[in-house]
């Protein structure tokens, strides 16, 4: 039996069942096209036996698309009533037993996953895009690709090179892991509820070998994160608290970084953070 897919009316008729009244806390918009799901999974390229991580399977539109392919699903969905029906939902529409497993929690607590995925698909959530890509990239080693759906401006963020406007914290952050790639817009009117902005498809692909430890990682985020707080201001002004205590310690810091002290984090990429982490 093959799996079929969600239709509008049958989304809205589940969600009228479980007395679900889509919430912009939980970022519940829902996808309503088909092929908006199939776009997804094939810009994925999502194949027959890989193990797909899934954030926020909701009432299962992407799910199913996912499953279609043959592929096996780890779905994390926060609000129970989805996550208890997105089994049911799933047997209806022709998934073979073990090809789903349902994780009923938030996404940002999870710490192990079933089935070890090696990809991860997702129509995120609004409010809690990035930290939560961050959080599944980090925990979660073995994830080597991906594709998500997120609002644009966040999109643009992500996949922003160095100098160009939207650069900024989650770009440096999310060019630790991997390299990132607008992959396509989709309207704000594939959804239900239609939300107010319209959203792009970003893929990712981790680097093979990774940037560095832990460690690095936590001292190189903090110094990201010093520099874009005060964006406007020169380096060794911006991270002079967390390198030394005054612009002149900050100064030999990046010096030895072999980083212009006067130049502003929006110029650097992810390895001169890294090297002015490991410079203090
Ligand atoms: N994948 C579905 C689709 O495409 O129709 C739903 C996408 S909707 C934008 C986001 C989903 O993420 C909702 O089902 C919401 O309940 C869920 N969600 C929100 N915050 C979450 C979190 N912290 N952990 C897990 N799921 C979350």
């Amino acid at each position: 039996m093959s799996v079929s897919l969600l239709g509008a009316a049958e989304i809205r008729t589940l969600a009228a069942e479980l007395d679900v009244t889509p919430t912009k806390k939980l970022g519940q918009n829902f996808v309503v096209d088909a092929n908006t799901v199939r776009r997804i999974v094939q810009v994925a390229g999502v194949q027959t036996g890989e193990r797909v991580v899934e954030i926020g399977p909701g009432l299962g539109s992407l799910t199913l698309a996912l499953l279609e392919t043959g592929a096996s699903v780890t779905a994390v969905e926060i609000d129970h009533r989805l996550a208890e029906r997105l089994p049911q939902t799933a047997t209806a529409h022709g998934v073979p037993d073990g090809a789903l497993t349902v994780v009923d929690a938030d996404a940002m607590r999870v710490t192990e996953l079933a089935g070890d995925p090696t990809v991860l698909v997702a129509n995120l959530p609004y409010n809690v895009s990035v930290p939560v890509l961050l959080h599944f990239l980090e925990t979660f080693p073995r994830i080597e690709r991906g594709v998500v759906m997120v609002q644009a401006e966040v999109g643009e963020r992500l996949a922003a090179p160095p100098g160009s406007k939207v650069y900024g914290a989650p770009s440096v952050k999310a060019a630790w892991y991997g390299a990132w790639r607008l992959c396509g817009t989709v309207s704000r009117h594939v959804f239900w509820p239609v939300p107010n902005v319209d959203s792009v498809l970003v893929g990712f692909s981790r680097d093979a070998e990774p940037r560095g430890s832990d460690d690095e990682r936590r001292a190189t985020f903090a110094v990201i994160d010093a520099a874009f707080q005060q964006r406007r201001k020169m380096l060794r002004q911006a991270l002079a608290g967390v390198l030394g205590g005054s612009a002149a310690e900050a100064s030999v810091v990046l010096e030895r970084a072999g980083v212009e002290p006067t130049v502003r984090g929006e110029q650097l990429g992810v390895d001169d953070f890294a090297r002015i982490a490991s410079a203090v």
